[in-house]
């Protein structure tokens, strides 16, 4: 291979990003050498011309002193520059005439060279002190300059490493990870039976002539195990393991897309029987052809890669794909065909009783104080996450450490709860005393209403200490997961939602109502809506779902809807009506004492 063909191919491989840090770290050094050289020109001649000669003097004159001298014959040379003239006689004494740049003519030059005295003109051999300033001045900038470029190439250099890991995809052998540490997800396990079938003897499935399988993907939400699974089915049949997403890509350079897809498949082959994980798989395979652009057109050139190495998979290969999407309806429909990813696995957020073993599974090897009831914790999280749960034990941990404690407790559990749901507690967000005492009365009368109200979840906490998004919030835990919600539930429901609203109203006056109920109308809004146009829960409409259009749901559809919000005010605003004294005692409570527990407040309630 000639020097220049090596030279050649190695550009080709490398990275755009590598290429570019280089250059700039060369560019930064030729542009300092550069200027450098330039400024040495300028800084070198001073101490060649000016100091040389040991015995000589140097006198200042004035212009009459100049003319009498050189009436009297004594200058051999003259040299002019900008702002001086530099008169030097037999013995090399110079005589320096400050001027104001009019000697720069023609005629005084003429007249002193007709005297036969050598008449020399400013060039670079001749250094002022503005020489030495600029001089400075241009290094200053040079090695500022210097600095900039091998900073900017420097971080090139480092994001480089992120997407041009020589060694890039990287190839995981004997994954720890079993189908036992993902709780939970008994349909996704087994599902990936066949998969798993296959992994483990790919050599039956040529003997039987049977499909192989080659795509699974995986369906869900971020936090639900699905990193995890893919892995554990790489633990249980002990094949090789390459976890890549989507997003390594795209957004790259013109064909390194699909170079990269060429890459991880020559590699997954290599070390076959091998799992492919592509998460985000979305970023990847979103349909083509979207529109004519260049980063289109390098994005369906990368899928069409993708899709021609799964076509390419011989059946002895071995290589599974398995890809993880949240948004399976954006895929494009090639993706999805027989031979590709044809098998689909749905992961759900996960139910209570799968919360409570995720729990499990996150707790081994810590110290639980015996406060702690996994049940109630597993219960708070509903809409969690996997990811979600194992902050929360992580969370839990933090803050026993940070009192020095090994064993975690109900409180720590508790905050950690908070935390993972809302982010950090705002300590900075104090309330004054009356947005203190109004969101006191709002939480009370969803507290209220909540306890008093038939066929509602019951309240778990109250609080009043404000955290990332809201001032204050009451906290109800289902009992059980409903799968199939009666209508009476979602009445309930809204009554709770605009209860607190209502309380705000019954003690401060209609004209004095808040801000504070935004999102609790945006959920009645959103549970009556769903009420009349897709449950069928409403007289009017009946059971008949309801399109939005340009005109919105119609008016039939929006009375409806009106009126399910309506109806819930009305039956909140009788109910603290009736129980005004509840609702006083729930919200003095909350002023003293911040925050409240679901039997503290059924309790007041009841009194
Ligand atoms: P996804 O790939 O669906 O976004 P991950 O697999 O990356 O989710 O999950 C992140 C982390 O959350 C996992 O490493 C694991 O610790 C935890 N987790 C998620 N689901 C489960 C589960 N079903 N059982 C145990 N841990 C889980
Ligand atoms: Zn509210």
């Amino acid at each position: 291979m000639s020097i220049v063909r090596k030279i050649v191919e190695a550009l080709r491989n490398a990275k755009p990003w590598k290429i570019l840090a280089f250059a700039c770290v060369l560019s930064g050094i030729t542009v300092t050498a550069g200027g450098m050289g330039l400024t040495s020109m300028f800084l070198a001649p001073h101490t060649v011309a000016e100091r040389s000669g040991p015995s000589t003097e140097t006198k200042t004159v004035d212009f009459t002193e100049f003319l009498k001298l050189l009436d009297e014959g004594k200058f051999k040379t003259v040299e002019f520059s900008t702002t001086r003239l530099v008169a030097e006689d037999a013995k090399g004494d110079e005589f320096v005439l400050n001027h104001d740049r009019r000697f720069s003519g023609e005629s005084f030059p003429q007249e002193l060279a007709r005297r036969g005295i050598t008449v020399k003109f400013p060039d670079l051999n001749r250094s002022s002190v503005g020489d030495y300033v600029l001089a400075g001045v241009q290094i200053g900038i040079q090695i500022l300059l210097l600095l900039v470029f091998v900073c900017i190439g420097g971080f090139l250099f480092m994001n480089a490493k992120r997407f041009v890991n020589p060694s890039w995809p990287t190839v995981a052998r004997n994954v720890g990870v079993r189908f036992s540490d993902v709780a939970g997800q008994e349909e996704s396990k087994f599902e990936l039976e066949e998969i798993k079938t296959f992994l483990l003897n790919p050599e039956a499935y040529e003997r039987s002539g049977a499909k192989p399988p080659r795509g699974v993907l995986l369906v869900g939400p971020p936090g639900t195990g699905k990193t995890l699974l893919a892995e554990a089915l790489a633990g249980e049949t002990g094949v090789s393991f390459i976890n890549t997403s989507g997003s390594e890509f795209a957004n790259m350079f013109v064909g390194t897309g699909r170079d990269r897809v060429e890459k991880l498949f020559k590699k997954a082959r290599k070390s076959a029987p091998c799992i492919i994980f592509i998460d985000e798989i979305d970023s990847l395979a979103r349909a083509r052809g979207g529109s004519n652009s260049d980063v289109s057109r390098e994005q369906d050139t990368t899928l069409n890669q993708l899709l021609t190495e799964m076509n390419g998979f011989g059946k002895r290969e071995g290589v599974i794909v398995v890809g993880a999407t949240n948004r399976i309806d954006v895929l494009d429909p090639a993706v999805l065909r027989p031979g590709r990813f044809d098998r689909h696995v749905y992961m759900g957020l996960p139910n209570l009783g799968d919360r409570r073993k995720i729990l499990d599974v996150h707790i081994k090897g810590k110290e639980l104080a015996k406060d702690v009831d996994l049940d109630v914790v597993a219960r708070g999280a509903p809409g969690f996450s996997g990811a979600d749960i194992e902050n929360i034990v992580n969370e839990a941990a933090t803050y026993a450490a940070r009192d020095g404690r090994v064993e975690l407790t109900a409180k720590d559990f508790s905050e950690a709860r908070d935390k993972v749901f809302m982010g950090a507690k705002r300590s900075t967000a104090i309330l004054d005393d009356f947005e203190k005492r109004l969101t006191a009365y709002h939480e009370a009368g969803h507290a209220v209403v909540a306890t008093l109200t038939k066929g509602t979840d019951p309240v778990h906490q109250a609080t009043i200490i404000p955290r990332a998004q809201s001032l204050g919030h009451v906290m109800q835990l289902p009992e059980k997961e409903w799968k199939a919600v009666p209508m009476s539930r979602l009445l309930a429901r809204l009554d709770v939602m605009v209860a607190g609203r209502m309380a705000e109203e019954r003690i401060f006056g209609a004209s004095e109502i808040t801000t504070g109920a935004a999102s609790d109308i945006e959920e009645a809004t959103k549970t009556a809506t769903a009420m009349v146009t897709v449950y069928g829960m409403s007289e009017k409409i009946g059971m008949r779902k309801v399109q939005h259009t340009e005109r919105g749901y119609g008016e039939v559809a929006e009375s409806e809807i009106d009126r399910l919000i309506a109806d819930a005010c009305e039956r909140a605003r009788r109910l603290l009506d009736e129980r005004g004294a509840a609702l006083e005692a729930v919200a003095q409570a909350l002023i003293d004492r911040e925050t409240l527990t679901g039997p503290e407040i059924k309790a007041l309630v009841e009194a």
